[in-house]
């Protein structure tokens, strides 16, 4: 596969980052004066939608917001550059933020599999920005306030010189399989009767095949043959990548760690097309589509060999 065949949901923006052209002198101003120019709204993560896809502004919608309201540049889609406003500040209740008569702020898990994919990846890359320059003011070296620079793709400081970018927290999520069926548990946070391939995140030092092994025997007891890389996802919440594995199992005799799975069990291939189906399977079911774990599973069910 290439990776023009990733199957996942916030994966594969349309734009075109502009790295040779956001941190030179004027760019990033004139294409804010282009009227062509497209803003995205966010309110607290969550995007504007209208109907049955997301609900973008024209440039002249500047005028009408809040002078304070940050805004980050995601890049260029042919000529038109696209940028994003975060409206957090400008409202405590989505409904009176700046332009909720266009639609309605939107859950972005709720309007992920409603809007299109473009924008959606558009929407997660703008909220991920977001996210980590509202947590990151201060030089992790020195402490000083740092300025954003290049439209958000980093924060420089004045005082030390460092240079910091925004992050991403390595996930590493398998699919065990053992004669024919998959491994799937919930956490005691899922909602009830959700199941889903088992994660954690890549610690210090470690590739992200010793955490898949790693996590799959330390939550459930099980010990991993061959791992085998998938596919990736970029999971803006708030900075996740999700990096997809189908593993073969050892055994399948399950010694759960109770605090981080709460019930866990092998579902045949069978059920798991089922299940993808749309179809029950004794109170079961999966994470939706727009998840890795969702797109793991059907991976596999579609190709039991991956
Ligand atoms: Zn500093």
């Amino acid at each position: 596969m290439t990776d023009g065949d990733n199957p996942n949901w916030f994966a594969g923006s349309p734009l075109d980052r502009a790295y040779d052209r956001r941190g030179q002198d004027g760019f990033l101003n004139d294409r804010l004066a282009d009227p062509d120019t497209v803003l995205i709204p966010l309110w607290r993560g969550d995007p504007l939608v209208a109907g049955e896809d997301a609900a973008f502004l024209s440039a002249a919608a500047r005028a009408e917001l809040p002078a304070d309201a940050p805004v980050v540049f995601l890049g260029m889609r042919g000529d038109t550059a696209h940028f994003a406003v975060d409206l957090s500040g400008a409202a405590d209740h989505p409904e009176r933020a700046p332009f909720a008569d266009l639609g309605r702020y939107t859950p972005i898990r709720d309007a992920a599999g409603r809007i299109g994919r473009d924008n959606l990846a558009m929407i997660g890359h703008a909220r991920w920005l977001f996210e980590w320059h509202r947590k990151h003011p201060h030089c992790a070296v020195c402490g000083a306030m740092t300025e954003l620079q290049q439209g958000g793709a980093k924060r420089a400081c004045p005082a030390c010189g460092a240079e910091h970018f925004p992050r991403s927290d390595p996930v590493a999520i398998v699919l065990a399989i053992h004669d024919g069926a998959c491994l799937l548990g919930r956490g005691p946070q899922f909602p009830p009767g959700l199941f889903s391939a088992l994660a954690g995140y890549v610690e210090a030092a470690e590739t992200p095949e010793e955490a898949a092994r790693r996590e799959v025997f330390e939550e459930a007891g099980v010990r991993l043959a061959g791992v085998r890389y998938q596919f990736s996802q970029p999971w803006p919440f708030p900075s996740t990548l999700m990096m997809g594995f189908i593993a073969d199992a050892i055994d399948s005799d399950l010694t759960l760690d109770k605090e981080e799975i709460e019930e866990a069990r092998w579902v045949t291939l069978a059920e798991a097309r089922a299940l993808l189906g749309g179809g029950s399977v004794d109170g079961l079911f999966l994470p939706p589509p727009f998840t890795i774990a969702h797109q793991l599973i059907e991976r596999w069910a579609g190709d039991p060999g991956s």
